[in-house]
């Protein structure tokens, strides 16, 4: 059986591609890509003929035995989406796992992702952290998944569209506070690459005083939740106690 490349992409500097991906998109029979139009002009961009066929999150499903069908007929396929790392909130699971089940062998060219570029150079905690992908486009929605994520203390990270980026800020300082630190990294890679760091509340102010800021695209990450000085000073004083009364022990 074939072999199913799981193969990032540039998330818009062109330079971002291994010399690896390069190969395995050269060498393979086919490339399974989200959009095929927005795919071809990378492909020729690096003079990469391979033939493509559309795996997007319609047709994901039930096309995906087709691919099926090829990779048990022996031909290699690399999975790629329009831009970064597939999977990530991109289309590819549904074929991964079912190429997974029927045991045929998955292996991951790894490359750009945008969430990782991101907490790669926002200076927040990054030992520990979690992918919230896109929040809901509701306000409504919006704010009752960020009240799950009130006391999560690992680093979160976002993605948003640049359309909803103020009010996604508006929410986040309603939710955690206008104190909590964020940092927004709009276009990375490319011309207008902005990283700013503030206070969730300045930023809002910022994002809407300019409109530049509302365009791109965008990884919104914000510190995780800190327990407040007087929580630990009530522990203290439980400790002084118990240990008050622990002397009273016979
Ligand atoms: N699979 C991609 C990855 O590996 O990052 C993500 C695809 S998702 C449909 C697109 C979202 O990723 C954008 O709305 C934005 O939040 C983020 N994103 C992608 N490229 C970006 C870039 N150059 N700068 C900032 N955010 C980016």
């Amino acid at each position: 059986a074939g072999t199913l490349y799981v193969v990032a992409t540039p998330i818009g500097n062109l330079e971002d591609i291994s010399a690896r991906a390069l190969r395995v998109l050269r060498e393979v029979a086919l490339i399974a890509a989200e959009d095929t139009r927005h795919s071809a002009r990378l492909m020729s961009h690096f003079g990469i003929a391979t033939p493509l066929a559309a795996c997007h999150e319609h047709n994901e499903r039930d096309e995906g035995g087709r691919f099926l069908e090829r990779l048990q007929a022996g031909d290699d396929i690399a999975l790629i989406s329009d831009a970064g790392t597939p999977l990530i909130s991109d289309p590819g699971y549904h074929l991964v796992r079912q190429a997974r089940a029927a045991g045929i062998r998955v292996v991951p060219v790894p490359g750009a992702c945008a969430l990782i570029a991101a907490l790669s150079a926002a200076g927040l905690p990054s030992d520990r952290f979690i992918f919230e992908g896109f929040l809901p486009a509701k306000t409504a929605g919006r704010r009752a998944r960020l009240e799950l994520l009130r006391e999560e203390p690992r680093t979160l990270i976002f993605y948003e569209a640049p359309h909803r980026i103020l009010e996604c800020v508006e929410d986040l300082e309603a939710i955690f506070g206008a104190d909590r630190s964020a940092v927004l990294c709009r276009e990375l890679t490319k011309t207008f690459e902005t990283l700013k760091g503030l206070p969730l509340g300045q930023l809002r102010t910022w994002i809407a005083s300019d409109s530049n800021q509302q365009r791109g695209e965008c990884v919104l990450l914000v510190a995780g939740w800190q327990a407040p000085e007087d929580d630990q000073a009530i522990s203290a004083e439980v400790l002084r106690v118990l240990d008050l009364l622990l002397g009273e022990l016979p």
